[in-house]
């Protein structure tokens, strides 16, 4: 009798200090003390020989024992299911938590906001627009002729159900929109995404990104223009390269001019990204058409403006030397994580 009870304070301590980490050691454990043939019952079992007078004091003791191994094993088992894994219960706040991978900033969007804060500094307020846009926006106001080949089936895409709706075809769409509700002065970039119907290769796609600036007020001049482009050079890419302007055509300036910097994979001297002409063009540019600002009720004979676009794409080409325009879209963290770092 002395001997179970002794018995008794042993398997208290075993129990207590049992310990299991998964639902098949909670198992082990209910089979080894509850079981038909487990511990529990075998000291039941031992009431037979208790003499009659010590039966109330044994039983009692022998239900705490059951009671206190029911307790273990339901706690046990409450903290061993699957469900309970997991839960804020179960968490050790001192391990290590799993690793999340910091992402990197889009070289695009890197860029864009470089250009954006040039511009900025010089007093450029951030303009956006739709990208669905209308006929009237896109080419209309822009003084893009009926029969200029930029409307051209081939190269716009046209929104099936509404065939006067298009995806825009560049960002001056939003230069439209600002000059339709303020009136000069008007000092504003527009950076966004634009889309063309273009085979997609290393050197072309369907979608890129531009920035375009627009300057309407009494006495801009031409010489306004190439300084402001020359600052956001300077800012971009360093004061050691050098820039020329070429005339060009566009519908919605007059004069145009196309602006090149000196080359700065090789310097001037030549090399592939040049094509061997030391230069790389980086901007169109020119004076706003005076169509263009009477189109918007802005007297061309009172005000002048400039306007230029870029394309983020090519900016960042040269920036950091990529060669294929698809790598920019396939999200391939290869070449992502090479901007790590970089804000
Ligand atoms: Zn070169």
């Amino acid at each position: 009798m002395e001997q179970i009870l002794q018995q008794i304070d042993t398997h208290k301590e075993e129990i207590t200090a049992f310990s299991a980490q998964t639902p098949e050691q909670v198992e082990e454990f209910r089979i080894k003390y509850l079981g038909t043939k487990g511990l529990v019952k075998a000291i039941m079992g031992e009431m037979r020989n208790v003499p009659n007078e010590r039966k109330k004091e044994f039983g009692q003791v022998l239900n705490d024992f059951k009671l206190f191994v029911e307790e273990k094993y339901e706690s046990l088992r409450q903290s061993n299911t699957r469900e309970a894994k997991g839960t804020s219960a179960q968490i050790d706040w001192s391990l290590p938590g799993d690793p999340i991978t910091a992402g990197t900033r889009h070289p695009l969007n890197i860029v864009r906001n470089q250009i954006v804060s040039i511009f900025k500094r010089l007093g450029f307020a951030v303009a956006e627009g739709p990208e669905i846009e209308d006929d009237w926006h896109n080419f209309g106001a822009m003084n893009l002729p009926e029969d200029h080949p930029a409307r051209d089936m081939q190269d716009t895409f046209y929104i099936s159900q509404n065939p006067s709706w298009l995806l825009r075809t560049h960002t001056s769409s939003v230069q439209a929109r600002v000059m339709e509700t303020q009136k000069p002065p008007i000092r504003v970039i527009c950076p966004g995404r634009v889309y063309r119907n273009e085979t997609i290769s290393a050197r072309a796609h369907c979608f890129f990104h531009q920035v375009e600036g627009l300057y309407v007020d009494e006495n801009v001049s031409f010489a306004d223009l190439k300084q402001t482009l020359y600052f956001f050079v300077q800012e971009m890419f360093g004061n050691d390269v050098k820039v020329r302007f070429r005339p060009s055509y566009f519908p919605f300036t007059e004069p145009s001019a196309e602006m090149d910097i000196s080359c700065l994979i090789c310097k001037g001297k030549g090399c592939n990204i040049c094509k061997h002409t030391g230069w790389v063009e980086i901007l169109g540019s020119g004076m706003v058409h005076p169509n263009v600002l009477d189109n918007f009720g802005i007297d061309s004979n009172k005000y002048t403006g400039f306007a230029f676009g870029m394309g983020v794409e090519r900016i960042t080409q040269l920036k950091y030397q990529v060669n294929d325009l698809r790598l920019y879209s396939q999200n391939d963290v290869r070449f992502l994580k090479q901007f790590t770092g970089v804000v």
